[in-house]
C-alpha cells in the first residue's frame, strides 16, 4: 500500500484534486502528516475523505515498537513497518539541539566485518517516506511541532543500510525533511554516511545539496581494507579520496572521514602515518570510533587510553581529528544490534 509520508505537498495537492476534493484539503493533510499522525487520527478531516485516503494509503508507515533510554540522555528506537519489518534509530540529545540517527534500509548488503546491521543481509530498501517517518515518529514522541517548533534539529543518515545504496529515496528524504512547511531541517544539517559507492558521491555532488558527506573507511590501505570491508574489492581508497575532493569542491563542505578503531587490525603507528598522508592538503575531519564491539563478531575495541594515543599521532601530523563520545554503550548502540536482539 502506498504512503502519504512519501509525497510532498504538491503531489498530495495533485492526489486530492484527482479524489475530487478541495485543493485546501490537502495542506490539512500534509501538516497532519508533519505531525505525526496516523490517517485515523487526523481531527479536522471528514470521516469520508479519511474514508478515501485509508482505502489508498496506509493508516501510519511506522510505530514506535520500543525505547530504551541511556543514563547519557541518548535514545534508542526500535520502529516496525507495516509489513512488520524492524529498523532501528537513535537520538542524541546536545546542547545545541537533538540529532536523529536514521535507518535507509531493513538490513545491509555491504557485508562489513564490524558491523550488525549487514548479519541478515539486505531485505529492502526504505522509502523516502520511510525515511522521513522515523524523524516525524520521533519528534513527535518528544512534543515537537513543524518548523522552528520542531525537536529534532539534525539528521544523521548512519543507522541500519547503506544510503547511496539506496540513491533516490534517500535523495527525496532529504528533499522531504528540509521542506520549509515540513520539519525544516537544512540539508547543512544532515549527514549522509557511505561506506564509499563513488559513482553515488559523485551523483551526490551534483544534487544542489549542502549536506555533509561522511566516508567510512577504516583502513588507510586497501589491502587491510579489504579484509574489513567487501566494498574495497570494487572501489579502491585512491578513487573514494578522488571523489570526496570533488564533493568539496562541488559543494564547499568539509568530508568527514570515519575510522572505527579495533584492536590490533588498524591501530598501529603504521597506520595512523598512513592515514594522515591520505587526507594531506585538503580539508577533512577524521572521526575516530572506538568499535562497538558486535556479539556475533570478534573483533576487538581499544581502551580509551589506545584511541588517545591513535588521535595524538594523528594531530602531530596535522590533522583535524576528534573521538566520537561512546555514546548509549549500555543500550544496544550499535547500529543492527538492537534490531537484531528483537528479530533473534
Ligand atoms: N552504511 C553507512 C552508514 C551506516 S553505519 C556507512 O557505512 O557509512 C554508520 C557508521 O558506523 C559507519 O561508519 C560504520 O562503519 C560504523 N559502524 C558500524 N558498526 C560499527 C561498530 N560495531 N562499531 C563502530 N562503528 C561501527
Amino acid at each position: 500500500m502506498k504512503i502519504l509520508q512519501d509525497y510532498t505537498l504538491d503531489e498530495i495537492q495533485q492526489m486530492i484534486l484527482s479524489l475530487n476534493e478541495q485543493k485546501f484539503r490537502a495542506k490539512q493533510i500534509y501538516d497532519n502528516i508533519n505531525l505525526g499522525k496516523s490517517i485515523s487520527s487526523f481531527s479536522n478531516i471528514s470521516k469520508e475523505l479519511k474514508e478515501k485516503l485509508l482505502a489508498e494509503f496506509e493508516d501510519i508507515p511506522l510505530k514506535i515498537y520500543t525505547e530504551q533510554h541511556s543514563h547519557d540522555g541518548t535514545i534508542k528506537f526500535a520502529y516496525e513497518l507495516s509489513d512488520k519489518n524492524i529498523i532501528e534509530g537513535v537520538l542524541m540529545q546536545y546542547k545545541y539541539g537533538n540529532t536523529l540517527c536514521v535507518s535507509t534500509q531493513v538490513g545491509c548488503r555491504m557485508g562489513c566485518k564490524f558491523c550488525a546491521s549487514t548479519l541478515h543481509g539486505l531485505t529492502r530498501n526504505l522509502t523516502a517516506g520511510e525515511i522521513l517517518s522515523q524523524v516525524l515518529a520521533v519528534n513527535a514522541r518528544l512534543g515537537g511541532k513543524t518548523g522552528k517548533h520542531r525537536k529534532v534539529t539534525n539528521v544523521v543518515l548512519m543507522g541500519m543500510g547503506e544510503p547511496l545504496d539506496n540513491y533516490d529515496n534517500v535523495v527525496k528524504f532529504i528533499r522531504l525533511v528540509s521542506a520549509p512547511e515540513s520539519l525544516n531541517i537544512s540539508p547543512r544539517n544532515i549527514s549522509i554516511s557511505t561506506c564509499g559507492l563513488v559513482p553515488n558521491i559523485y551523483k551526490l555532488a551534483e544534487e544542489g545539496l549542502q549536506v555533509i558527506l561522511t566516508i567510512s573507511l577504516h583502513a588507510p590501505n586497501d589491502t587491510l581494507r579489504k579484509t574489513i570491508m567487501p566494498i574495497a574489492n570494487s572501489y579502491s581508497i585512491s578513487e573514494i579520496i578522488k571523489a570526496a575532493r570533488y564533493y568539496f569542491e562541488k559543494t564547499g563542505r568539509r568530508v568527514v572521514f570515519e575510522y572505527a578503531l579495533i584492536d590490533g587490525v588498524n591501530n598501529t603507528k603504521e597506520c595512523a602515518a598512513e592515514l594522515a598522508n591520505l587526507v594531506k592538503g585538503f580539508p577533512t575531519h577524521i572521526n575516530l570510533i572506538p568499535l562497538n564491539e558486535v556479539t556475533e563478531r570478534d573483533l576487538k575495541t581499544v581502551t580509551h587510553k589506545q584511541a588517545e594515543n591513535f588521535k595524538a599521532m594523528l594531530e602531530q601530523r596535522g590533522v583535524s581529528v576528534t573521538i566520537r563520545r561512546t555514546m548509549a554503550d549500555d543500550i544496544d548502540g550499535a547500529c543492527g544490534q538492537l534490531r537484531n536482539s528483537i528479530i533473534n
